[in-house]
């Protein structure tokens, strides 16, 4: 498969986006056991946490969070069809109460420092740059608080060739132990990081995506714009199938220190 000359997935127009992305129950590979997981790793999850799920999507990991966090969640994202869905979700679960959503950029939040437990953003933190993103969200935790992001990482010792899909959709690939290095000078202690099994990607996300894209076409017109997004989407997962074993999405977590 070839992704020469394609645009990538955010040059298409952001209503196209939000048009094919809010029915899906995740807008990313990931799953619910692995954010439980990465959950455990808190060192300490008393009540009336204060946690952010930045660039949450329709929130398939802010319900997780709210059902095992002990706290209130402001859910954030820059689409409102996200918002929309994210608050129908909440209110269809019974979690309303704990989740505040908002519109809003992960490069203009709005929250005060030392203001948040915990910092969570699944499949997102690329939008801003995985540096950026750390050091810039970092002055908004309490010390001792949280940060859980996932970010795409080279997994094989052999690397893979930079294909023109990683390299306009993921510029910032590294290592996991790149990864950690960054996480540590952006002031964080490690506490764990974990790789993110294949089923997360296929069954959890790209079946979703594959169902939705024959619905989409229709609602669409087969719009051109519709059309080649489509494509994108299925070119996507044939990059994935072909080369899944060298790449996938990492789980980091560190800890603000304590004063
Ligand atoms: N966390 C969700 C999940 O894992 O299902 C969504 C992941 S999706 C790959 C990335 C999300 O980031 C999208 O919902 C997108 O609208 C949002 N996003 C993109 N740029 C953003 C920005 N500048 N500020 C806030 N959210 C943003």
């Amino acid at each position: 498969m070839n992704n020469e000359n394609k645009e990538p997935i955010f040059e298409f127009d952001l209503t196209l986006i939000a048009d094919f992305f809010r029915a899906l129950d995740r807008q990313g590979p990931g799953g619910d056991e692995q954010t439980i997981r990465a959950l455990g790793f808190l060192p300490a999850t008393g009540p009336g946490l204060r946690v952010a799920d930045i660039g949450c999507g329709t929130g398939r990991q802010t319900e997780v969070l709210a059902r095992h966090l002990d706290g209130t969640i402001t859910a954030v994202d820059l689409l409102p069809g996200m918002i929309e869905e994210l608050r129908a979700r909440m209110k269809r679960t019974g979690l309303s109460e704990k989740v505040t959503a908002l519109v809003g950029s992960m490069d203009e939040l709005p929250f005060g420092d030392e203001e948040l437990d915990l910092i969570w953003a699944e499949g997102s933190i690329y939008n801003i740059g995985f540096e950026r993103g750390l050091t810039e969200w970092r002055r908004f935790l309490k010390p001792g608080g949280v940060i859980a992001v996932t970010e795409c990482s080279w997994l094989a010792p052999s690397r893979l060739p930079e294909t023109a899909y990683i390299r306009e959709n993921f510029p910032d690939i590294g290592t996991p132990a790149a990864k950690v290095r960054i996480l540590e000078k952006a002031g964080y202690v490690p506490l764990a990081h974990f790789v993110l099994p294949q089923h997360c990607w296929m069954q959890n996300y790209y079946a979703a995506v594959a169902a939705r894209i024959p619905d989409f076409l229709e609602e669409q017109g087969h719009s051109p714009a519709a059309v080649r997004m489509a494509t994108l989407m299925r070119e996507e997962i044939e990059h994935y199938c072909a080369h899944g074993t060298d790449y996938g999405y990492v789980f980091y977590i560190g800890q603000k220190p304590e004063k």
